[in-house]
Protein backbone atom coordinates (compact mmCIF):
# COMPACT_ATOMS: atom_id res chain seq x y z
CA UNK A 1 0.00 0.00 0.00
CA UNK A 2 1.12 3.63 -0.90
CA UNK A 3 -0.33 6.88 -1.33
CA UNK A 4 -0.17 9.14 -4.31
CA UNK A 5 -1.25 12.20 -5.49
CA UNK A 6 -4.31 13.00 -7.44
CA UNK A 7 -2.32 15.07 -9.96
CA UNK A 8 0.89 12.28 -10.38
CA UNK A 9 -0.78 9.96 -13.16
CA UNK A 10 1.85 7.84 -13.34
CA UNK A 11 2.54 7.26 -9.92
CA UNK A 12 5.97 8.99 -9.60
CA UNK A 13 5.85 9.87 -6.63
CA UNK A 14 4.84 6.94 -3.59
CA UNK A 15 4.37 7.68 0.08
CA UNK A 16 3.82 5.69 2.74
CA UNK A 17 0.01 6.30 4.79
CA UNK A 18 2.37 8.45 7.65
CA UNK A 19 4.28 10.42 5.09
CA UNK A 20 1.04 11.28 3.65
CA UNK A 21 -0.34 12.50 6.93
CA UNK A 22 2.34 14.52 7.94
CA UNK A 23 2.56 16.69 4.46
CA UNK A 24 -1.26 16.97 4.13
CA UNK A 25 -1.18 18.68 0.38
CA UNK A 26 1.12 16.77 -2.19
CA UNK A 27 3.94 19.03 -3.47
CA UNK A 28 2.03 19.47 -7.12
CA UNK A 29 -1.24 20.58 -5.26
CA UNK A 30 -3.58 17.32 -5.52
CA UNK A 31 -4.47 15.34 -2.90
CA UNK A 32 -3.30 12.34 -1.68
CA UNK A 33 -5.21 9.05 -2.34
CA UNK A 34 -4.33 5.20 -2.08
CA UNK A 35 -2.61 3.10 -4.28
CA UNK A 36 -5.69 0.54 -3.97
CA UNK A 37 -8.52 0.14 -2.25
CA UNK A 38 -8.19 -3.58 -0.77
CA UNK A 39 -11.43 -5.76 0.21
CA UNK A 40 -12.35 -5.70 3.61
CA UNK A 41 -11.03 -8.57 5.64
CA UNK A 42 -13.25 -11.38 7.38
CA UNK A 43 -11.73 -9.92 10.68
CA UNK A 44 -13.92 -6.92 10.51
CA UNK A 45 -16.66 -7.35 12.89
CA UNK A 46 -19.82 -6.10 14.69
CA UNK A 47 -18.77 -8.23 17.22
CA UNK A 48 -15.85 -5.59 18.30
CA UNK A 49 -15.97 -2.93 19.76
CA UNK A 50 -15.71 0.46 17.54
CA UNK A 51 -11.84 1.02 18.20
CA UNK A 52 -11.28 -2.75 17.69
CA UNK A 53 -13.70 -2.30 14.13
CA UNK A 54 -12.09 0.97 13.13
CA UNK A 55 -8.50 -0.58 13.54
CA UNK A 56 -9.81 -3.83 11.46
CA UNK A 57 -10.70 -2.07 8.81
CA UNK A 58 -7.99 0.38 8.54
CA UNK A 59 -5.35 -2.50 9.33
CA UNK A 60 -4.60 -2.57 5.47
CA UNK A 61 -4.52 1.11 4.57
CA UNK A 62 -1.34 1.33 7.07
CA UNK A 63 0.40 -2.01 5.50
CA UNK A 64 3.77 -1.65 5.74
CA UNK A 65 3.55 1.67 7.61
CA UNK A 66 5.40 2.76 10.91
CA UNK A 67 2.33 3.56 12.78
CA UNK A 68 0.75 0.10 12.00
CA UNK A 69 2.08 -1.67 14.76
CA UNK A 70 0.48 2.04 17.04
CA UNK A 71 -2.84 2.01 14.83
CA UNK A 72 -5.29 0.17 17.52
CA UNK A 73 -3.92 2.59 20.04
CA UNK A 74 -4.66 5.26 17.68
CA UNK A 75 -8.12 4.30 17.33
CA UNK A 76 -8.97 3.49 20.96
CA UNK A 77 -7.66 6.93 21.40
CA UNK A 78 -9.14 9.04 18.64
CA UNK A 79 -13.12 7.19 18.49
CA UNK A 80 -13.95 7.15 22.73
CA UNK A 81 -17.09 7.86 21.72
CA UNK A 82 -20.36 6.39 20.45
CA UNK A 83 -21.37 6.05 16.80
CA UNK A 84 -25.03 4.91 16.80
CA UNK A 85 -27.62 3.97 14.37
CA UNK A 86 -30.53 5.13 15.56
CA UNK A 87 -33.91 3.69 13.67
CA UNK A 88 -36.76 6.13 13.41
CA UNK A 89 -40.24 5.00 11.72
CA UNK A 90 -39.42 5.23 8.12
CA UNK A 91 -35.21 5.63 8.12
CA UNK A 92 -32.26 5.02 10.16
CA UNK A 93 -30.14 8.01 11.14
CA UNK A 94 -26.09 7.67 11.99
CA UNK A 95 -25.69 10.22 14.36
CA UNK A 96 -21.74 10.96 14.34
CA UNK A 97 -22.86 14.21 16.38
CA UNK A 98 -21.73 11.98 19.97
CA UNK A 99 -18.31 13.49 20.13
CA UNK A 100 -16.83 16.24 22.14
CA UNK A 101 -18.30 19.32 19.57
CA UNK A 102 -21.01 17.45 18.61
CA UNK A 103 -20.43 17.16 14.91
CA UNK A 104 -18.50 14.25 12.72
CA UNK A 105 -15.34 16.30 12.11
CA UNK A 106 -14.43 14.56 15.58
CA UNK A 107 -13.80 11.65 14.06
CA UNK A 108 -11.26 12.95 11.69
CA UNK A 109 -9.92 15.67 13.48
CA UNK A 110 -9.21 13.34 16.09
CA UNK A 111 -7.83 10.40 14.27
CA UNK A 112 -5.72 12.53 12.42
CA UNK A 113 -4.02 14.36 16.11
CA UNK A 114 -3.45 11.29 17.62
CA UNK A 115 -1.46 9.82 14.62
CA UNK A 116 0.32 12.69 14.33
CA UNK A 117 1.27 12.81 17.95
CA UNK A 118 2.70 9.29 17.87
CA UNK A 119 4.67 9.89 14.19
CA UNK A 120 6.25 13.14 16.23
CA UNK A 121 6.90 11.66 19.47
CA UNK A 122 8.81 8.94 17.48
CA UNK A 123 10.93 12.15 15.57
CA UNK A 124 11.68 13.65 18.50
CA UNK A 125 10.16 16.96 16.58
CA UNK A 126 7.47 19.42 16.77
CA UNK A 127 4.50 21.04 15.34
CA UNK A 128 2.50 24.06 14.86
CA UNK A 129 -1.20 23.82 13.34
CA UNK A 130 -2.66 27.27 12.11
CA UNK A 131 -6.43 26.95 11.45
CA UNK A 132 -8.28 29.60 9.94
CA UNK A 133 -12.22 29.36 10.87
CA UNK A 134 -15.23 30.89 10.39
CA UNK A 135 -16.63 28.65 12.77
CA UNK A 136 -16.93 24.88 13.13
CA UNK A 137 -13.67 23.52 11.72
CA UNK A 138 -11.76 25.33 14.39
CA UNK A 139 -13.75 23.63 17.41
CA UNK A 140 -12.95 20.08 16.19
CA UNK A 141 -9.83 20.97 15.63
CA UNK A 142 -8.66 22.84 18.91
CA UNK A 143 -10.86 19.92 20.92
CA UNK A 144 -8.35 17.13 19.17
CA UNK A 145 -5.51 18.96 19.44
CA UNK A 146 -5.64 19.48 23.12
CA UNK A 147 -2.95 18.09 25.17
CA UNK A 148 -1.50 16.33 22.65
CA UNK A 149 2.28 15.68 22.91
CA UNK A 150 4.48 17.68 20.44
CA UNK A 151 1.92 19.83 18.85
CA UNK A 152 0.79 23.44 19.12
CA UNK A 153 -2.65 24.92 17.86
CA UNK A 154 -3.29 28.60 17.28
CA UNK A 155 -6.85 29.36 15.75
CA UNK A 156 -7.69 32.08 14.07
CA UNK A 157 -11.60 33.42 13.71
CA UNK A 158 -12.43 36.91 12.62
CA UNK A 159 -14.24 39.31 15.54
CA UNK A 160 -17.84 39.41 15.58
CA UNK A 161 -18.42 37.10 12.75
CA UNK A 162 -19.12 33.54 14.28
CA UNK A 163 -21.85 33.04 16.77
CA UNK A 164 -21.61 33.09 20.60
CA UNK A 165 -21.73 29.42 21.39
CA UNK A 166 -18.66 28.67 18.50
CA UNK A 167 -16.87 31.76 19.40
CA UNK A 168 -16.42 29.98 22.81
CA UNK A 169 -15.48 26.59 21.49
CA UNK A 170 -13.19 28.51 19.40
CA UNK A 171 -11.72 30.53 23.05
CA UNK A 172 -12.53 27.79 25.75
CA UNK A 173 -9.03 26.24 25.55
CA UNK A 174 -5.27 26.29 27.44
CA UNK A 175 -2.19 24.57 27.86
CA UNK A 176 -1.23 23.76 24.05
CA UNK A 177 -4.21 25.59 22.18
CA UNK A 178 -4.17 29.72 21.42
CA UNK A 179 -6.89 31.39 20.01
CA UNK A 180 -6.87 34.28 18.29
CA UNK A 181 -9.66 37.09 17.31
CA UNK A 182 -8.80 38.93 14.31
CA UNK A 183 -10.11 42.32 13.78
CA UNK A 184 -10.85 41.56 10.07
CA UNK A 185 -13.13 39.03 7.85
CA UNK A 186 -12.43 35.22 6.91
CA UNK A 187 -10.66 35.86 4.32
CA UNK A 188 -8.36 38.03 6.05
CA UNK A 189 -7.04 34.88 8.69
CA UNK A 190 -6.69 32.44 5.60
CA UNK A 191 -5.20 35.00 4.04
CA UNK A 192 -2.72 35.18 7.49
CA UNK A 193 -2.31 31.28 7.37
CA UNK A 194 -1.00 31.52 4.33
CA UNK A 195 1.59 33.87 4.52
CA UNK A 196 3.06 32.14 7.63
CA UNK A 197 2.72 29.17 5.23
CA UNK A 198 5.24 30.71 2.92
CA UNK A 199 7.71 32.78 5.29
CA UNK A 200 10.86 30.79 5.22
CA UNK A 201 11.97 32.22 8.94
CA UNK A 202 8.65 29.84 10.38
CA UNK A 203 9.41 26.10 10.71
CA UNK A 204 7.68 23.68 11.51
CA UNK A 205 4.24 24.50 10.44
CA UNK A 206 1.39 22.65 9.46
CA UNK A 207 -2.50 22.60 8.69
CA UNK A 208 -5.21 20.05 9.59
CA UNK A 209 -7.79 20.91 7.06
CA UNK A 210 -10.36 18.26 5.74
CA UNK A 211 -8.18 17.50 2.25
CA UNK A 212 -5.57 15.71 4.48
CA UNK A 213 -5.31 11.93 4.34
CA UNK A 214 -5.66 11.19 8.13
CA UNK A 215 -8.53 12.83 8.03
CA UNK A 216 -10.32 10.95 5.05
CA UNK A 217 -9.25 7.48 6.54
CA UNK A 218 -11.46 7.50 9.96
CA UNK A 219 -14.39 8.74 7.69
CA UNK A 220 -14.56 5.68 6.06
CA UNK A 221 -15.04 3.33 8.94
CA UNK A 222 -18.12 4.68 10.29
CA UNK A 223 -20.15 3.84 6.90
CA UNK A 224 -18.23 0.17 6.97
CA UNK A 225 -20.06 0.22 10.31
CA UNK A 226 -23.18 1.41 10.05
CA UNK A 227 -23.74 -0.19 7.07
CA UNK A 228 -23.00 -3.78 8.71
CA UNK A 229 -25.05 -2.88 11.45
CA UNK A 230 -28.24 -2.00 8.99
CA UNK A 231 -28.21 -5.17 7.12
CA UNK A 232 -27.79 -7.18 9.69
CA UNK A 233 -31.16 -5.13 11.36
CA UNK A 234 -33.01 -5.09 7.98
CA UNK A 235 -31.49 -7.81 5.73
CA UNK A 236 -31.11 -4.83 3.23
CA UNK A 237 -28.02 -2.99 1.39
CA UNK A 238 -29.21 0.53 2.50
CA UNK A 239 -28.85 3.77 0.18
CA UNK A 240 -26.71 6.24 2.29
CA UNK A 241 -27.59 10.09 2.48
CA UNK A 242 -24.75 12.13 2.87
CA UNK A 243 -25.13 15.89 4.01
CA UNK A 244 -22.56 17.48 1.83
CA UNK A 245 -19.93 20.63 1.29
CA UNK A 246 -16.04 20.08 0.13
CA UNK A 247 -17.91 16.36 0.16
CA UNK A 248 -14.53 14.84 2.30
CA UNK A 249 -17.16 12.84 4.25
CA UNK A 250 -19.07 11.42 1.73
CA UNK A 251 -15.66 9.95 -0.09
CA UNK A 252 -14.99 7.99 2.94
CA UNK A 253 -18.43 6.62 2.12
CA UNK A 254 -17.53 6.13 -1.60
CA UNK A 255 -14.30 4.38 -0.24
CA UNK A 256 -16.16 1.98 2.19
CA UNK A 257 -18.30 1.17 -0.71
CA UNK A 258 -15.36 0.33 -2.90
CA UNK A 259 -13.91 -2.24 -0.21
CA UNK A 260 -16.81 -4.10 0.06
CA UNK A 261 -19.08 -2.35 2.47
CA UNK A 262 -22.65 -3.83 1.51
CA UNK A 263 -24.12 -0.23 0.33
CA UNK A 264 -26.56 0.52 -2.44
CA UNK A 265 -26.09 3.18 -3.22
CA UNK A 266 -24.41 6.88 -2.37
CA UNK A 267 -26.30 10.47 -2.77
CA UNK A 268 -25.27 13.78 -1.75
CA UNK A 269 -27.58 16.26 -0.46
CA UNK A 270 -26.07 19.92 -1.06
CA UNK A 271 -27.52 23.35 0.06
CA UNK A 272 -28.32 25.78 -2.49
CA UNK A 273 -24.22 25.42 -3.56
CA UNK A 274 -25.23 23.21 -6.57
CA UNK A 275 -21.93 22.54 -8.28
CA UNK A 276 -22.30 18.69 -8.04
CA UNK A 277 -25.78 18.50 -9.08
CA UNK A 278 -25.56 20.66 -12.08
CA UNK A 279 -22.04 18.82 -12.90
CA UNK A 280 -23.72 15.38 -13.26
CA UNK A 281 -26.68 16.68 -15.27
CA UNK A 282 -24.59 18.91 -17.69
CA UNK A 283 -21.54 16.84 -17.76
CA UNK A 284 -19.58 20.22 -17.51
CA UNK A 285 -18.01 20.83 -13.65
CA UNK A 286 -18.40 24.40 -12.74
CA UNK A 287 -16.36 25.87 -9.42
CA UNK A 288 -17.94 29.11 -8.30
CA UNK A 289 -17.89 31.47 -5.26
CA UNK A 290 -20.12 30.24 -2.59
CA UNK A 291 -23.43 31.16 -1.67
CA UNK A 292 -24.62 31.59 2.13
CA UNK A 293 -27.46 28.97 3.35
CA UNK A 294 -28.89 27.50 6.55
CA UNK A 295 -26.25 24.56 6.67
CA UNK A 296 -23.48 27.12 6.82
CA UNK A 297 -20.91 24.24 7.23
CA UNK A 298 -22.21 22.87 3.54
CA UNK A 299 -21.50 26.20 1.49
CA UNK A 300 -18.68 25.58 -0.61
CA UNK A 301 -18.74 26.26 -4.28
CA UNK A 302 -15.64 24.60 -4.98
CA UNK A 303 -15.48 21.53 -2.95
CA UNK A 304 -11.84 20.34 -2.48
CA UNK A 305 -11.88 17.02 -2.31
CA UNK A 306 -13.79 16.27 -5.79
CA UNK A 307 -10.34 16.35 -6.99
CA UNK A 308 -10.94 12.53 -5.30
CA UNK A 309 -13.71 12.25 -6.72
CA UNK A 310 -12.29 12.74 -10.06
CA UNK A 311 -9.44 9.73 -9.22
CA UNK A 312 -12.02 7.58 -8.49
CA UNK A 313 -14.62 7.47 -11.29
CA UNK A 314 -12.35 8.57 -14.07
CA UNK A 315 -14.52 9.38 -16.69
CA UNK A 316 -18.03 11.05 -16.81
CA UNK A 317 -20.04 8.11 -17.49
CA UNK A 318 -18.99 6.43 -14.57
CA UNK A 319 -18.94 9.69 -12.14
CA UNK A 320 -22.76 9.49 -12.98
CA UNK A 321 -23.16 5.61 -12.85
CA UNK A 322 -21.94 6.12 -9.27
CA UNK A 323 -22.96 9.71 -7.72
CA UNK A 324 -26.26 11.18 -7.28
CA UNK A 325 -26.66 14.39 -5.92
CA UNK A 326 -29.72 16.67 -4.90
CA UNK A 327 -29.93 20.35 -3.58
CA UNK A 328 -31.85 21.68 -1.26
CA UNK A 329 -33.33 25.19 -0.56
CA UNK A 330 -33.06 27.17 2.26
CA UNK A 331 -36.68 27.36 2.43
CA UNK A 332 -36.77 23.54 2.39
CA UNK A 333 -34.55 23.02 5.21
CA UNK A 334 -36.93 24.95 7.72
CA UNK A 335 -39.70 22.83 6.32
CA UNK A 336 -38.05 19.95 7.09
CA UNK A 337 -36.97 20.46 10.29
CA UNK A 338 -40.14 22.01 11.25
CA UNK A 339 -42.09 18.68 10.01
CA UNK A 340 -39.94 15.85 11.01
CA UNK A 341 -40.27 17.47 14.14
CA UNK A 342 -44.02 16.97 14.43
CA UNK A 343 -43.79 13.75 12.99
CA UNK A 344 -41.26 12.18 14.93
CA UNK A 345 -40.62 14.10 17.67
CA UNK A 346 -36.55 14.19 16.14
CA UNK A 347 -34.97 17.19 16.13
CA UNK A 348 -32.64 17.88 13.17
CA UNK A 349 -29.67 20.27 11.96
CA UNK A 350 -30.44 22.33 9.14
CA UNK A 351 -27.37 19.53 7.69
CA UNK A 352 -28.78 16.63 8.29
CA UNK A 353 -32.34 18.42 7.08
CA UNK A 354 -30.92 18.30 3.84
CA UNK A 355 -30.51 14.67 3.53
CA UNK A 356 -33.68 14.41 5.20
CA UNK A 357 -35.22 16.39 2.47
CA UNK A 358 -33.91 14.26 -0.43
CA UNK A 359 -34.49 10.64 0.92
CA UNK A 360 -38.60 12.01 1.61
CA UNK A 361 -38.56 13.65 -2.10
CA UNK A 362 -36.29 10.95 -3.96
CA UNK A 363 -35.99 7.61 -1.88
CA UNK A 364 -39.21 8.11 0.19
CA UNK A 365 -39.71 3.89 -0.28
CA UNK A 366 -36.35 2.29 -0.41
CA UNK A 367 -34.27 1.54 2.79
CA UNK A 368 -32.46 4.32 3.47
CA UNK A 369 -29.49 5.47 6.15
CA UNK A 370 -29.18 9.32 6.04
CA UNK A 371 -26.40 10.65 8.19
CA UNK A 372 -26.47 13.16 11.03
CA UNK A 373 -23.60 15.49 10.84
CA UNK A 374 -24.21 17.79 13.73
CA UNK A 375 -26.17 17.63 16.71
CA UNK A 376 -28.91 20.46 16.26
CA UNK A 377 -28.16 22.89 19.71
CA UNK A 378 -24.46 23.41 17.34
CA UNK A 379 -27.30 25.35 15.02
CA UNK A 380 -29.62 26.57 17.63
CA UNK A 381 -30.48 30.04 16.35
CA UNK A 382 -31.45 28.03 13.48
CA UNK A 383 -33.90 25.46 14.65
CA UNK A 384 -35.22 26.79 17.90
CA UNK A 385 -37.37 29.17 16.76
CA UNK A 386 -38.79 26.77 14.17
CA UNK A 387 -39.47 24.15 16.36
CA UNK A 388 -40.29 26.43 19.31
CA UNK A 389 -38.60 25.01 21.62
CA UNK A 390 -35.36 24.93 23.65
CA UNK A 391 -32.75 21.88 22.06
CA UNK A 392 -30.56 20.39 24.86
CA UNK A 393 -27.35 20.87 24.33
CA UNK A 394 -24.92 17.25 25.03
CA UNK A 395 -23.13 17.53 28.05
CA UNK A 396 -19.53 17.56 26.54
CA UNK A 397 -20.73 20.75 24.30
CA UNK A 398 -22.46 22.66 27.23
CA UNK A 399 -19.14 21.35 29.47
CA UNK A 400 -17.36 23.67 26.57
CA UNK A 401 -19.19 26.53 26.12
CA UNK A 402 -19.05 27.10 29.89
CA UNK A 403 -15.79 27.10 30.06
CA UNK A 404 -14.60 31.21 30.44
CA UNK A 405 -12.92 32.47 27.36
CA UNK A 406 -9.32 32.87 26.60
CA UNK A 407 -8.02 34.47 23.53
CA UNK A 408 -6.06 37.14 22.22
CA UNK A 409 -7.20 39.66 20.31
CA UNK A 410 -4.91 41.07 17.14
CA UNK A 411 -4.72 42.56 13.78
CA UNK A 412 -4.16 41.45 10.51
CA UNK A 413 -0.11 41.03 10.19
CA UNK A 414 0.42 37.36 10.77
CA UNK A 415 3.56 38.06 12.34
CA UNK A 416 1.52 39.17 15.71
CA UNK A 417 0.92 35.54 16.24
CA UNK A 418 4.34 34.53 16.37
CA UNK A 419 5.16 37.42 19.32
C1 LIG B 1 -18.19 19.98 7.46
C2 LIG B 1 -19.65 19.68 7.61
C3 LIG B 1 -20.41 19.14 6.53
C4 LIG B 1 -19.82 18.92 5.16
O1 LIG B 1 -18.91 17.86 5.13
P1 LIG B 1 -17.91 17.71 3.89
O2 LIG B 1 -16.98 16.64 4.27
O3 LIG B 1 -17.24 19.05 3.75
O4 LIG B 1 -18.73 17.38 2.70
C5 LIG B 1 -21.74 18.82 6.76
N1 LIG B 1 -22.32 19.04 7.96
C6 LIG B 1 -21.64 19.57 9.00
C7 LIG B 1 -22.34 19.79 10.29
C8 LIG B 1 -20.28 19.90 8.86
O5 LIG B 1 -19.62 20.43 9.91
Amino acid sequence: MYYYSTRDKNRDIKLTASQAILKGLAADGGLFVPSQLPTLSKSVSLELDYPTFAYETLKPFFEGDELLDELLDICKGAFNFPVELRELKDTSVLELFHGPTSAFKDFGARFLSFSMEKLLVKKGEKLCILVATSGDTGGAVASAFHKRQNLSVKVLFPKGRVAERQRRQLTCWDDNISSYEVRGSFDDCQRMVKSAFVDPELKNLSSANSINLGRLLPQMVYYVYASMLYQKRCGKKPVIIVPSGNVGNCTGAFWAKAIGAPIERIVLAVNANTTIPEYLSSGVYRPRDSVKTLANAMDVGAPSNMERLFNLFDSYEKMKENVTAYSVSDEEIKKTIKDEYAKEGYVLCPHTACAERVRLDHFNSEPTIIVSTAHPAKFETVVEPLINKTVEMPPALAKLVNMPSTFTEIGTDYKELFK
